[in-house]
């Protein structure tokens, strides 16, 4: 028997667990101290009131002779699949229920989408990014071009006609970044895709902080995209379903390369390795997408977006340079000069008291900034930001 060996480039994910031991160890020394997380990617409010309804009707129909449901399709219940066709209409996105596969999560299906394309495909990643788009390929053998987002591009890298590749990432609203291509970005980006017959793996876990109409929230507002594009979203930020586990994915019919239709592919790669979401899960996600869920889902986004603009109006008053926190959970700030990410953190610890997340994890281009998140309580966020100002 011989391994993978690929496995064996991984780098070793070492971030959140270094993070984790420096802390314990401040602690340790200072027990006394009132330490405030502005690191965790993790939302904190619970789940709204329509969805944990839902989904006790569920159980308490799995209980029952008639309503009990053994497997369901592998691709999700015609229920929720149609709930997410209606959301992508208000926007004037038309989608079959058969393009949308309803998944545990984006992680899972931004991993195993990589199952249909050749390994022998280039892949074009931007620096700095969410680390599964690098792992999976590094795990699949494929090679890697990155792309660099910078303070210069505002992390916002634009296609660069004498690279090819093949299969292309791009995550909007960014994590870690916090950066939202408009819609003349996103157009560059299709068009670069059909021209040399690329396809785009969309990352659109974070569309639902995106309140300013003229931002895309989906690459389908697009023209021409669903010829280009796969997207991934999920519910766990829209609606604090991380620990829940639901999303979705959309290839769309229009897919076609070498004379195949994607979506028939993934559709054959699905039904052999996976076996569904649970039931209960997709009543709780069908109420996410209802009057009431939707509202009530809102209602959490505000929170969070208003903790992030507490988070960049100190920013902004102490003149320290950033990108994010508006259309999205994320701040992207520049440390001060001379610092790395991993200096500015452990300053940050030692003299306020606050965590975030070092640039550095997430790519070469991130070692002088800093990931802050809003996802944490009102109370909390306040407090970070007084003792930063008075740092
Ligand atoms: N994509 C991005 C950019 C993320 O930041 C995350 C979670 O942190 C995910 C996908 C994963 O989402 P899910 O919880 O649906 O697997």
């Amino acid at each position: 028997m011989r391994i993978n060996k690929n496995y064996l480039n991984l780098q070793d994910s070492y971030l959140f667990s270094k993070i984790s031991r420096k802390v314990a160890e401040y602690k340790e020394k200072h027990p006394e101290k009132d330490i405030i997380s502005l690191g965790i990617g993790d939302v904190t409010l619970p789940l709204c009131d329509a969805v944990v309804r839902a989904m006790q009707v569920a159980v308490a129909e799995m209980g029952t002779k008639e309503g009990f449901k053994g497997y369901g399709p592998e691709q999700g219940y015609g229920f929720l699949r149609q709930a997410i066709a209606r959301y992508y209409e208000k926007r004037n996105i038309y989608l079959d229920p058969a393009e949308i596969f309803v998944s545990d999560g984006a992680k899972s299906d931004l991993g195993n989408i990589l199952d249909i394309f050749s390994v022998d495909n280039t892949v074009l990643i931007p620096d700095p990014v969410y680390p599964v788009y690098v792992d999976s390929n590094i795990m699949a053998g494929r090679k890697i071009l990155y792309m660099d987002a910078n303070a210069e591009n505002n992390f916002l890298p634009t296609p660069d006609e004498s690279i090819k590749a093949d299969i292309i990432y791009i995550c909007s609203p960014n994590n870690p970044t916090g950066a939202v291509y408009n819609r003349e970005q996103l157009r560059a980006w299709v068009d670069y895709a059909l021209s040399c017959n690329a396809i785009i793996l969309f990352d659109a876990a974070y569309e639902a902080f995106i309140q300013d109409d003229k931002l895309p929230r989906s690459i389908y507002e697009i023209e021409g995209a669903k010829k280009c594009a796969i997207e991934f979203c999920s519910l766990s930020k829209t609606a604090g379903f991380t620990g829940v586990r639901c999303g979705y994915t959309v290839v769309p019919m229009e897919l076609v390369y070498e004379n195949t239709v994607l979506n028939k592919l993934w559709l054959r790669r699905q039904t052999t390795k996976f076996n569904g979401v649970p039931y209960i899960v997709q009543r709780g996600a069908e109420a996410v997408f209802s009057e009431e869920g939707h509202a009530q889902i809102q209602q959490n986004i505000a929170y969070y977006k208003e903790n992030a603009k507490i988070i960049s109006e100190t920013l902004k008053g102490m003149n320290i340079w950033f990108v994010g926190g508006e259309n999205s959970p994320y701040i992207w700030l520049k440390c001060p000069t001379g610092m790395t990410s991993w200096v500015y953190f452990d300053y940050l610890l030692e003299n306020a008291n606050i965590i975030g997340t070092p640039g550095s994890g997430f790519g070469k281009n991130g070692e002088e900034f800093f990931r802050l998140t809003s996802f944490g309580e009102r109370k909390n966020i306040i407090e970070a930001m007084n003792r930063l100002s008075k740092i």
